[in-house]
């Protein structure tokens, strides 16, 4: 049993015994074979974060936050998700034999729910949760003072709540830092900017630990209808902003209130990195040119980093020698809505026997 234990001499003190690991982490860096060369960029790579255990990263940090309730004997586990997070606590609640309670938003999607339940988490959909700020600041409240009365506390994947358990999600900088001696370029894209500020965090707990020579820039890319840190970060300035409302339809970067954001941006910048703005369309092709010209299927926003390097490229913001890493943070079958649109390009009939079958394939080979 491995997982993110692998850098434990990098991570918060947990005895052996609490160690958990579903297999997180360790994850494959691929090499482009088609869209880099195309865009002119002969060393562009993917982390495929989706192939986590539950599909997306934040396995890492369920990882790390069950193992602290073992070490500790907390008994149950309280969060608030509406997807991602959610489904990695669930698992590795189940794995840990602890109870996992989720308040969720209002209108959460029912497939990423439904991941949590069959772990057998508890789906509580509180009205207005998440949508009016006064509810979801009243919800917020009770949560903490429940927790705290249970001898627990709430989980949620953000520096801002949870320090020790995003000390897991640095793992992904440790394990690009062993890859690339020389150092790297990495997009990264960020709802709150929890991520973000993990893989910038780790570059520098490594350079601390290792002192290696290569230097790793660390870039924010956000949809532009949730641009909390981006525009700041690009226009050199200091403080995010909240937006009234998050209008992106990219599920799992829609935080409209500033979590992170102060430190992502600090910490992007000491990297040499900035902020880079995109469109949800420009996400959903970036996720379809994926899934057809690389064969990787991922989430709107697992293609959200891929998106931000054209962005750079455009902006004459690459350095042609570096390695370009995209983190690809989540798994296409997260949402089924997409799948069936990038499906629906594709040949598809039923034919009534071998005859029309025959042709069938010669016209598409021919075409
Ligand atoms: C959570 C998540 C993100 C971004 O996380 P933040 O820490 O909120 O910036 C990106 N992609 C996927 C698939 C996620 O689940």
């Amino acid at each position: 049993m491995k997982g993110i234990w692998t850098y434990h001499a990098l991570l918060p003190e947990v005895e052996n015994r609490a160690r958990m690991s579903l297999g997180e982490g360790h994850t494959p860096l691929v090499k482009s074979r088609f869209i880099g060369p195309s865009l002119g960029l002969n060393n562009l790579y993917f982390k495929l974060e989706n192939l986590n255990p539950t599909g997306s990263y934040k396995d890492r940090f369920a990882a790390m936050a069950l193992s602290r309730f073992v070490q500790q004997g907390i008994k149950v586990c309280l969060a608030t998700s509406s997807g991602n997070t959610g489904a990695a606590l669930a698992a590795y609640c189940a794995a840990a034999q602890l109870p996992c309670i989720m308040a969720v938003v209002d209108g959460a999607p029912e497939g990423k729910l439904q991941q949590m339940r069959l772990y057998g988490a508890a789906t509580l959909m509180v009205k207005d949760f998440g949508k009016r700020p006064e509810v979801t600041e009243q919800v917020m409240t009770m949560l903490g003072r429940l927790a705290e009365e249970q001898q627990t506390s709430v989980q949620i994947s953000a520096y801002c709540f949870c320090p020790e358990a995003m000390a897991g999600v640095q793992t992904i900088a440790y394990e690009i830092a062993a890859a690339f001696d020389g150092g790297t370029q990495v997009f990264v894209p960020a709802g709150g900017g929890g991520l973000t500020l993990a893989v910038a965090r780790g570059f520098e707990r490594w350079q601390r630990q290792y002192g290696s020579a290569g230097h790793h820039v660390v870039h924010c890319v956000q949809p532009m209808g949730n641009d909390t840190i981006v525009s700041a970060l690009a226009g050199g300035e200091m403080h995010p902003t909240a937006v009234p409302q998050s209008t992106t339809a990219i599920s799992g970067l829609q935080v409209p209130n500033v979590l992170d954001g102060f430190e992502v941006i600090a910490a992007c910048r000491r990297s040499g990195g900035t902020g880079f703005g995109v469109q949800d369309e420009q996400v959903w092709e970036c996720q379809d040119w994926l899934a057809k010209k690389e064969g990787i299927f991922c989430e709107p926003a697992g293609a959200v980093a891929l998106a931000g390097v054209r962005r750079a490229l455009a902006a004459g913001a690459l350095d042609p020698d570096r390695p370009i890493v995209c983190l690809i943070t989540g798994h296409g079958f997260k949402d089924v809505q997409r799948a069936s649109v990038m499906a629906s390009t594709s040949a598809n009939a039923y034919l009534a026997n071998e005859k029309e079958l025959k042709n069938y394939i010669i016209q598409l080979i021919n075409k």
